[in-house]
Order: C-alpha cells, then structure tokens, then sequence
C-alpha cells in the first residue's frame, strides 16, 4: 500500500492522539490581539476554518499564500491550512524592504497576502488580489468557522511551500518543497533529536527561514508544546525557558551569543539545565561558544548542516556516546562540525572540493526557474556551493564556501543582490561586496567601492541609499572606498583575493 505524506499527518495525528492538551501558545507582546492558547483539537479547528475560508474567497488548490509575519500563532497554523489544503504558502522573511516583497509576491503570483500588522505602512505599495492585515481583520475575513472545508486528495509530490531564499544570482529564488520533502525531514530530524509529547519547543527561529527547519510539523506530530516567540532577544529567551518549562529550541549562532550575554548577568539559576537542548545551524559556531552551552547553560549542544533547497536537514551533530568521556572542550571540538549524513542522506565531495548531497529532502526546483534548478541538480545530485571534507565516521566538516554568499546572523545575504543595489547609484564605477569575519553575527557585509571621479560620496550616504533598496541585514555595515579593483585578465572580479586580507590566519574561510 502507499498512502501520500503529507503535512496534514502531523495535525492529524495530534488532534486525534493530543485533542486536549495545550497546543500553541502565542505571543503575548504583538500589535494584532493574539490569541489564546489553544488545544490541538483547536488547532486543528483554526486550521480547517482558514481552508474554509480560502474556498469561499475563491482560491483554488495549487494557489499560492504569502505571509509576511514575524512568528505568530496565525502563521503556525497557516502551515496546516494553507499546505494541508492543497494550496501553497508562501512564508516571507519579514524583514525584506517592499520592493523586495513586491518581487517575491509577483514571482511567486500570490493570490493571498497577508501582512503583519508592523509592516502594513512599509508595505502598502505590496498587494494581491486578497491583501489582509493579519489580526482581527484577517480573523474576520478569512476563518469560516463550522464550515467543512473543501476535500484535498494529497499528493505528496505537490508543493507544500515555496521560501525565497538569496543565493547565487540577483534576485532570490523560490525554493519548492513538497509534501514528502517536508515529511521526510521532519520526522528524521524530530527522530534524531529526540523529539517527544514531553517537548515544550521555543519558536526562537524564524518560521519563514526554512519552515523553521521542519519542527512546526514534527513537534505537532509528537503531540509537543509550541511557544511562540516574536522577537528574539536573549533575556527574554531565558525568562520563556523558565516560564513555560521549554525542552528545545533551534537558533543560528548569533542567537546562540545572545542567550550566552544574557546569562552572563542572569540573577539565580540558568533555566533550563539539564533539560534544554538547542540545535544551532546556519554558521559554524565557534568551539568556544559550544563549551560555553555546556559549560554555563547546562544546555546540549547539537549542530545541524543543511540548506533551504535541503528542507533543511542534511547532516546532525549531537552528543554520541564515545563522547561521554572527553572534557567539555574536546566534547566541543567534536561538535563544532557539520556533523554525519541523516537517515536516508548520501554526501560526497566532489574534486573541487563541492559538498554534493542526494536524497528525499532535496527540493523539486526553483518555482519557475528551470535553468537555475538544472544548475543546482546535476545528475542527481544536489551542488550545495559549501565546500568541505569527510572524516571519521562520515562527519562532514564545511570549510569554505564556493558561492557567492555571505552568512550573517544566520540569514544568507547575495554579494550579487548587494552588488546591484549599490550599483544603481550614479557616483558609483565599481563594487565588490564579501563578507568578512565578525565576533557578533559570524560574517558582516563589506563592500568595496569605486567612485566616478569627482564624487563626493561618503560611506554613510552610500549606506543609507542601499538601505532604502534592501533589507537591513543585507545592506552593507562598512564600506571602503578604493582606487582600484582586483580583476582577473577577462575584467572578471578576483573576489578570492578581496576576501584575502580579512581572512589570512583563519583555517576556515567561513564563519
Ligand atoms: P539557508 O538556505 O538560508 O538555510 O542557508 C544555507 C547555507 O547556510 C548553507 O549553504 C551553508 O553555507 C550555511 N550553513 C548552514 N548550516 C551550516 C553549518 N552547520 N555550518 C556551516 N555552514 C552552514
């Protein structure tokens, strides 16, 4: 027999299994009313009301439903509605400009937008056909409740979700992740974590980055807590640890830093040891700061490896039992690398060095961009653009990168993208963007800048204008100006040699 996976198992199971039990709890700090916690049943409820709703606002299965929202309880439950009835949602990082959303919207051809209540202003150039401010108005236009509604046959190789993702050209690119995708790596990684109806999970993650990374659908399977976290601020993670009794959480090593400040001038006991275990990806964190999780938070340390295109999980580092033994800071050299292929992943490098991965959590493409999907999968298997090595017991260790992307606070940054917005200005001849090591967010945007002659451009007014084109954390931090840029003999920018000075001494060249 083969019955479709598809995110609605997960709901499904919890609201059968689970019905009665605290289910989600929202943010309390937001400008639309949140709402109340809710039970799974209820959950479930939300969920079957918003498809209600779709169908009486005339969306049909396939459509595709934008959210811009910070994390919230309407879009956890948007996973299940929108997905679970066979449309397609489309979580956008909310911290993008309007003309970046803008692309997204009609690249994406959204019928549906939703928009936080924060971003509305910001973003009122942006429609769709259906535009909602999420809140009472959403509430109010979008749930029919006590309406069945209209049945969804799964397919499992349907797309779930499209999440735009920067990578290697100008603008991002709409990675497509099925229904069997998001199955296959929720329930491996919720598998090799450990997750189980005992787990209160933090939403310290973006829920756009990834569908954050899988655990919406597999803490929901399990019957686990979800607490809604809006805005991630080390004090405040620790005070949700201590309040709601939290078991896991998921952050990029920026986080990481941030509840490590926080604890640093925390009065009483750290909350959460020997209890809390927190996954960190994105970057490679430090060694330093892994022995600091265990050291001063009593906190397990796991690291995952892995990428949007990858649903995300392709490798997992977590404590093995041949670690008991070793001190803390051995313990930690061990788990500061990308760690060993999860179930049902095969990883290899290629000779120049390419991390190559092949298996089910792999996407189906780039909506509507073939050739760059032709690009990303060759002969089956998936070009990541990291590069690295295989050790010991297959752990896989990423070293460099062979994209052109910087990795800052754990969101992927296009040198392209940056390069063009910082183009457009008319005092400017030439642009290099890298990115350089930094203590607080792993990499920071720098760019290299020739002026037409005779400008009189400074580095706060080249800023400032970027800002008004791109996302904050993609817009440059410094800014030097220079005479010339290194070429290759084809006018090709050497951005290995740009990159040069700021790395020299480091044995990775990512950070
Ligand atoms: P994203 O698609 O935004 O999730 O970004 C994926 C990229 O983040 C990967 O291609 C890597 O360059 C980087 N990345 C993710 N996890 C790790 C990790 N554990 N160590 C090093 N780099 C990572």
């Amino acid at each position: 027999m083969k019955v479709p996976l598809s995110v609605v198992d997960f709901l499904r199971r919890a609201e059968q299994v689970y019905g009665q039990r605290v289910a989600l709890v929202d943010e309390p700090d937001q400008p639309a009313p949140p709402w109340p916690d809710l039970t799974y049943a209820q959950v479930a409820e939300r969920a079957r009301a918003q498809a209600a709703g779709l169908d009486a606002l005339g969306v049909p299965q396939g459509a595709r439903v934008a959210m811009v929202s910070h994390n919230a309880a309407r879009l956890f439950t948007s996973f299940f509605g929108v997905s679970g009835s066979g449309r397609i949602l489309v979580p956008v990082n909310f911290r993008l400009v309007a003309e970046e959303v803008k692309y997204i919207i009609e690249h994406s051809g959204a019928e549906v937008l939703l928009v936080d209540p924060e971003l509305d202003d910001a973003l009122s150039g942006v429609t769709a056909r259906h535009r909602f401010v999420i809140g009472k108005e959403s509430d109010d236009e979008l749930y029919r409740f006590g309406v069945e509604p209209r049945p969804w046959a799964p397919d499992e190789d349907a797309t779930a979700t499209i999440n735009y993702t920067s990578g290697t050209t100008a603008r991002p690119k709409g990675v497509q992740l099925t229904h069997r995708n998001l199955w296959i790596n929720a329930t491996t990684f919720g598998w090799q974590m450990g997750v189980n109806d005992r787990d209160v999970y933090l939403h310290t993650l973006p829920q756009f980055h990834c569908n954050g990374w899988g655990m919406v659908y597999a803490v929901t399977g399990m019957g686990g807590r979800h607490v809604i976290l809006r805005k991630v601020d080390g004090a405040e993670i620790l005070r949700r640890v201590e309040e709601h009794g939290v078991t896991m959480l998921c952050g990029a090593p920026a986080v990481v830093n941030m509840i490590l400040d926080a604890a640093a001038t925390w009065n009483g006991p750290i909350p959460g040891r020997d209890r809390v275990r927190i996954v960190v990806a994105g970057a490679p964190p430090p060694t330093r700061t892994i022995e600091r999780v265990e050291t001063e938070l009593g906190w397990e340390f796991a690291q995952i490896y892995g990428l949007t295109e990858t649903s995300p999980v392709l490798t997992m580092n977590r404590r093995r039992q041949e670690y008991d033994s070793l001190s803390s800071a051995d313990r930690a050299g061990r788990l500061g690398a990308a760690g060993a292929p999860a179930i049902g992943v095969e990883i290899r490098v290629d000779s120049s060095g390419e991390i190559l991965a092949r298996g089910n959590v792999i996407m189906n493409g780039y909506w509507n961009q073939p050739d760059e999907t032709a690009k990303a999968i060759v002969d089956g298997w998936f070009h990541t653009g990291d590069g690295g090595t295989i050790g010991d017991n297959h752990v896989v260790s990423i070293s460099d990168r062979k994209k052109d992307v910087i990795i800052s606070g754990g969101e992927n940054v296009s040198s392209i993208e940056v390069e063009d917005a910082i183009f457009a200005h008319n005092e400017v001849a030439e642009v290099a963007v890298i990115g350089v090591p930094d203590e607080k967010w792993g990499e920071l945007v720098l760019a290299l800048v020739v002026k037409t002659p005779g400008s009189s451009l400074t580095e706060d007014d080249l800023i400032a204008y970027t800002k008004t084109k791109l996302a904050g954390y993609k817009c440059p931090k410094r800014i030097e100006f220079r005479e010339a840029l290194a070429r290759t003999a084809t006018g090709k920018l050497q951005k290995f040699k740009l990159r040069e000075e700021f790395w020299t001494g480091r044995e990775r060249k990512v950070n």
